[in-house]
């Protein structure tokens, strides 16, 4: 439980963190609060040379709510984004998806761009992120870029982000007012990672779903957007058979690991419970 040895460096900028990661190469890792990152060092399953600590690197932090562009710097923590009053009014579901991350130590050192670019299936904002159709802002050699939430996503710890790229922000334009919202959670116990987990976002026109999106946490090796299931939703009153039936086409998509938070058909059966509560909930909550 005692990680290997490494040398520490302390940027201030994003030019210079770039810099050190193209030039220390592969053997190098950012880290930001340290949650996820320092856990896999004391095991060993991450054993970096060289650490740059984002803490000091400008430009990282802040959180814009502007003309319904929202704009979430990378070293926001989790614990900043439940006391965001402005994130709060414009993009609720964001307080109420981080309030269910781990325990408040996490949360306070836990950041968002930690949460999204580590590529941990059990995280739990990179399916909100996907609901939201998010963008993430990110920095590297060869210059800035926007990769979509959607599109971000490989496979186990593999995304998108290329050597010696960080992620700096994430950026999306705030749901409507009056929309539905909710992020619903199986865990076994507070602090755990989600058995299974749907994040919901809707709208309604005349008491028709005008839109849908639905997200899934930690059901398949990246988060998934659960295409069928908004689209199902999408046009109907959100009477129980269409819920019945979204649920459904999520489930089917999920493809569950067997381990200690049950059998693969328990996880699917949890994703199908989870999108129906999301569901039920956000509409309860739109306008
Ligand atoms: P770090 O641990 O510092 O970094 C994680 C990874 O991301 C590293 O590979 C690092 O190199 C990379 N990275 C960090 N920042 C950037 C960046 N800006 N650009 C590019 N790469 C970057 N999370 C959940 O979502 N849900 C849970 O239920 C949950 N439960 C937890 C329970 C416990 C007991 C613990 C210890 C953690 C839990 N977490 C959970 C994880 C926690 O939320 C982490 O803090 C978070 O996922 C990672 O954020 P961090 O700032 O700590 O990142």
């Amino acid at each position: 439980m005692i990680p290997g040895s490494f040398e520490y460096h302390r940027p201030g900028s994003v030019g210079e963190t770039v810099e050190l990661l193209t030039r220390l190469g592969e053997e190098s890792r950012v880290i930001a609060g340290g949650h996820s990152l320092i856990p896999m060092m004391k095991l060993r399953l991450a054993v970096p040379e060289h650490l740059i600590d984002l803490q000091s690197v400008e430009g990282l932090k802040g959180i814009s709510v502007e003309a319904g562009e929202i704009t979430i710097g990378a070293m926001v923590t989790q614990h900043e984004i439940i006391g965001s009053e402005a994130l709060a009014a414009a993009c609720p579901i964001l307080r109420e998806t981080a309030e269910q991350i781990a325990d408040p130590q996490v949360r306070y050192c836990g950041t968002l761009g930690g949460n999204v670019a580590n590529g941990d299936p059990g995280n739990d904002m990179p399916a909100l992120m996907q609901a939201l159709d998010a963008r993430y802002l990110l920095a590297g050699p060869n210059g800035t870029r926007e990769v979509k939430a959607r599109a971000f996503y490989e496979a186990a710890y593999f995304t998108a982000l290329e050597e010696g790229e960080i992620l700096t922000a994430v950026q999306f334009t705030a749901p409507p007012t009056g929309h539905g919202w909710a992020y619903q959670k199986q865990k076994r116990k507070i602090g755990d990672y989600a058995t299974a987990a749907a994040a919901v976002i809707l709208t309604l026109s005349g008491g028709v779903c005008a839109s849908a999106a639905v997200a899934l946490t930690n059901v398949a090796d990246t988060p998934l957007l659960a295409e069928e299931a908004g689209a199902i939703l999408t046009g109907s009153s959100l009477d129980a058979d269409s819920i019945g039936r979204a649920a459904k086409a999520a489930a089917a998509i999920a493809d569950p690991a067997e381990d200690g938070r049950g059998p693969a058909e328990f996880r699917r059966h949890v994703t199908a419970v989870m999108v129906s509560r999301a569901v039920a909930a956000a509409h309860s909550r739109a306008a």
